[in-house]
Order: structure tokens, then sequence, then C-alpha cells
């Protein structure tokens, strides 16, 4: 868990195994949370529970996001099966639920033996190969769900680059059987992240943002000092997010560049299928918006 915090919302297990013949056994601790286990471990068809936490242990003593990392292994799976690739590019046999057979993968993800390894470790598609199945937005992995637009549009749009930045899946979950508007569900996702920029700031972990709302976290802040009015703490959310997307902009993000996944229109999601033209009305109506704010929160110095 985070330090002093008294949910403790992480999980960790004792990991059993051997290191020799014989009795020679081990206990390694290996922590897991809800994405870890969907991207290590259904997404890459293994049920055992050892072997999902023998990856995740694996990707977080080589520091490499286990989501992404599952990404990959699915992709180079899909890829093998369907003849894009060999056993000359993945090496050794990727194959749904062997999980020894991933591990081996994720160390050569690492050390990057041939081309294919290296355009695994960046993320891409070897050569352009099978991009309709590689499931990443922005260069990364998604979240295990598929909720809806919210969640497409909010993972390729949030200012912190990831699926959490604005949690459009939970917009989604409460629309459930009504569609979304794209105009409406972008300024919903603008709205929620610059809001979770003060509440970040703050401290405030994001699973706790129910308790701490505006009226809560002003009157937190009082108490240390620090007089802000609601509209004051929304100014500052707008200017955090706006120095990130300017960041985000500097280090060449851009918005034409994004490709969804073909794979993510042709599986029906919680709230139904999705439609392209939503999403890329959606993201249009995002840069116009976004890129206002950066002007006029964050303007170039
Ligand atoms: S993520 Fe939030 S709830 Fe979970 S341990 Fe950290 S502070 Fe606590």
């Amino acid at each position: 868990p985070c330090p002093l915090c008294p949910i403790g919302c992480k999980h960790v297990a004792m990991l059993r195994g051997f290191f020799a013949d014989e009795h020679e056994v081990e206990v390694v601790e290996a922590g897991y949370d809800y994405e870890p286990v969907y991207a290590l471990g259904s997404n890459l068809g293994i049920d055992d529970p050892a072997g999902v936490l023998k990856l995740c242990l694996l990707c977080d003593s080589y520091g490499l996001d286990a989501m992404m990392t599952g990404t990959m292994l699915a992709w180079a799976t899909e890829a093998y099966e369907r003849n894009l690739v060999g056993l000359e590019e993945t090496l050794v046999e990727p194959r749904w639920g062997d999980a020894d057979g991933y591990v081996e993968m994720v160390k050569h993800i690492v050390d990057m033996p041939n081309e294919f390894y290296v355009s695994m470790a960046q993320g891409r598609a070897y050569r352009g190969l099978g991009e309709d199945f590689l499931m990443t937005i922005g260069g990364v992995g998604l979240a295990g769900y598929h909720t809806g637009l919210a969640f497409v549009v909010g993972t390729a749009i949030g200012a912190r680059h990831s699926h959490v930045s604005n949690a459009g899946y939970s917009l989604d979950q409460r629309h459930l059987g009504e569609p979304l508007d794209p105009v409406k569900t972008v300024e919903t996702l603008v709205e929620e992240e610059t809001w979770r920029c003060i509440l970040e700031s703050c401290g405030v972990c994001l699973f706790a943002r129910r308790v701490y709302d505006i009226n809560l976290v002003a009157e937190a802040l009082a108490k240390l000092g620090l007089r802000r009015s609601i509209e004051e703490l929304k100014e500052t959310g707008r200017r955090i997010y706006a120095l990130k997307y300017r960041f985000k902009l500097r280090e060449g993000f851009s918005f034409k560049n994004l490709k969804i996944p073909a794979r993510l229109f042709e599986t029906p999601s919680a709230n139904g299928r999705i439609e392209p033209d939503d999403v890329k009305k959606a993201l249009e109506v995002a840069e116009h918006r976004i890129k206002e704010m950066v002007e006029k929160y964050a303007p170039a110095m």
C-alpha cells in the first residue's frame, strides 16, 4: 500500500517457488492489483495464479509496465497465430496460458536480442503488422475493461496520459445503456481531470475522490491557512491540467497521431458498439478545447 494509507487497497501475495532441486524453497512477496492480474493473467489466458504472480514479479523487478507488457505479449501471441511473425522473430513459441514461455519473452523484451524484441520493448507492432489488434492508445496498454466511448476517449486524451486520468470508465458506468454524446463526453472528461489535478496535488487518493469533494477540500485547505474559493480551486486545477498538456505537446504528443485499434470498434462494449465517427468527433472537439486551455492557462514562454 501507499505509505500511511489506512485503506491499503494493494494486495501482496507470497509466492512460493523452488530455487533448486529437492526442498530448496523460497518465498517472495509479489504485489498485485487488478490491472496487472488482467494484463498478465486473463489477457494471456493464464489461469494459474502462481504463473500470473511470477510475471507480475518479473515486470516489477525489471521496472516494466505490467499493463503494457501484457498487451505486447498478447499482441505477439496473436500475431504468431496469424503467421504474421514466426519463431525466428519470437524465439519462444508464444502460447496462450503458457506462463513459463511468457517469462522467457519478458526477458527478451528487456534484452532485445533482435528487431522484433526492440519493437516489443518500444510498444510498437513489429513492422506495422497487426496494428488493428495492438490494444494500445497513444502508446499505452489499455485497462482491463471495455466500457464504452468515454473509456476510449478518456484514455486517448488524459493529460496524465493514462486511463486513470479522468476515469472514462466511470462515466460509461454511470450512463450504462444510454448513448453518450461525444461533445458532452469530452467536456465531462476534461472537467473531471482538472478536478483530479487538485486532488492529486493535495495527495488525496483517487479512490477517496467521492469523500473529498470540492467543498471538503476547500475546508481542509482553509484549516491549513490556505483559503481558496471554489472558483479559485477550479482555476488552479485548470492551470495544472494545462501545464501537463503543455509538457505532453512539447514531448511530441499529437491528437492527429492517435490511432484507435479497430478491435475496440469491432467488439461490443458494456455500452454497446462504439462508433468510429463518435470517437473522431470527440477527438476533434478535445483537441480544440484542450489547446484553447493550454493557450489560456499555460501559454508558451
Ligand atoms: S492507492 Fe489509495 S487506497 Fe490504495 S493504498 Fe494507495 S492511497 Fe491507499
